[in-house]
C-alpha cells in the first residue's frame, strides 16, 4: 500500500474524485512531497492509507457514491479507522445529520449535525485567518465557499477550529472534517499534517 520516497516509506493518500475539487487537492499533496491518487473504485480505494472527501456540492456526491458502489466499501473502511478528511461538501457528506434536510444521504460516520450553506454573507465567499493550535501559533488561510459549519457535535468529536462561535474544523479520532478549502490556498501545512495522521495509521496497521 505504501510507496517510497527517498529511501522513506511514505503514505499513499486518496482523493475521492467523483465531483468537486479533486485535482486541487492532488496538487496540494504533490506539492508538499506526498504520494497521492485519485480513488473511484473499490479497487483504488483499498490502495490508499488514507483518504480525503474534496469539496464540491454534497447532493451530487451522495448520489454518485451509490452509481459507483462505494457506499459499503467507504463506511467499512472509515469505521475500521483509515484516516479520513472532508473539506467542505466532504465533511457535510461525512456527517450523521443535515440540519433541516433529513433525506439528504450521508455516509453518516461523523458525529455531527452540519448546517449547510450556513455563513452569512461577510464569509459566504471569503479568506479568515483561522487560529488552529493543532497547526502552531501562525493563522491558517481559511477559504470559505457556500460553507457548513458544525451545528452541534457529539461526545466523541473534538472541535479543532471556531469561527464566529461555530465549529469549523472537528476530528473524531481518524476522521476530520473542515468547513473551509486549505486545497485552494499555498499553504500545505493542513495536507501535511493529515498525511501525518496516514502514516501513523499504515505503521500501526
Ligand atoms: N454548498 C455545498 C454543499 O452544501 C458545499 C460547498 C463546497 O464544498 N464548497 O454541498
Amino acid at each position: 500500500m505504501r510507496g517510497e520516497t527517498s529511501g522513506k516509506m511514505a503514505p499513499i493518500v486518496g482523493v475521492l474524485g467523483l465531483q468537486g475539487d479533486v485535482v486541487e487537492h492532488l496538487d496540494a499533496l504533490r506539492r508538499s512531497g506526498l504520494s497521492a491518487v485519485e480513488v473511484k473504485t473499490r479497487e483504488s480505494l483499498a490502495g490508499v492509507d488514507g483518504l480525503i472527501i474534496p469539496g464540491g456540492e454534497s447532493t451530487t456526491v451522495a448520489k454518485l457514491v451509490d452509481r459507483y458502489a462505494l457506499r459499503e466499501p467507504l463506511v467499512d473502511r472509515i469505521t475500521a479507522g483509515m484516516p479520513t478528511w472532508g473539506t467542505c461538501m466532504g465533511m457535510i457528506v461525512l456527517s450523521k445529520e443535515i440540519v433541516g434536510m433529513p433525506d439528504q444521504p450521508t455516509l453518516g460516520v461523523l458525529e455531527i449535525a452540519v448546517r449547510r450553506n450556513a455563513f452569512g454573507r461577510q464569509v459566504e465567499s471569503a479568506e479568515v485567518p483561522l487560529a488552529i493550535p493543532a497547526l502552531g501559533p501562525q493563522p491558517f488561510p481559511g477559504v470559505f465557499i457556500r460553507a457548513p459549519w458544525v451545528e452541534r457535535a457529539g461526545p466523541g468529536v473534538e472541535v479543532l477550529c471556531v469561527l464566529d462561535g461555530k465549529g469549523v474544523m472537528v476530528r473524531q479520532g481518524n476522521i476530520v472534517g473542515t468547513s473551509f478549502h486549505p486545497e485552494l490556498t499555498r499553504d500545505g501545512r493542513l495536507h501535511r499534517w493529515f498525511a501525518r495522521l496516514c502514516g501513523r495509521a499504515a505503521d500501526a496497521a
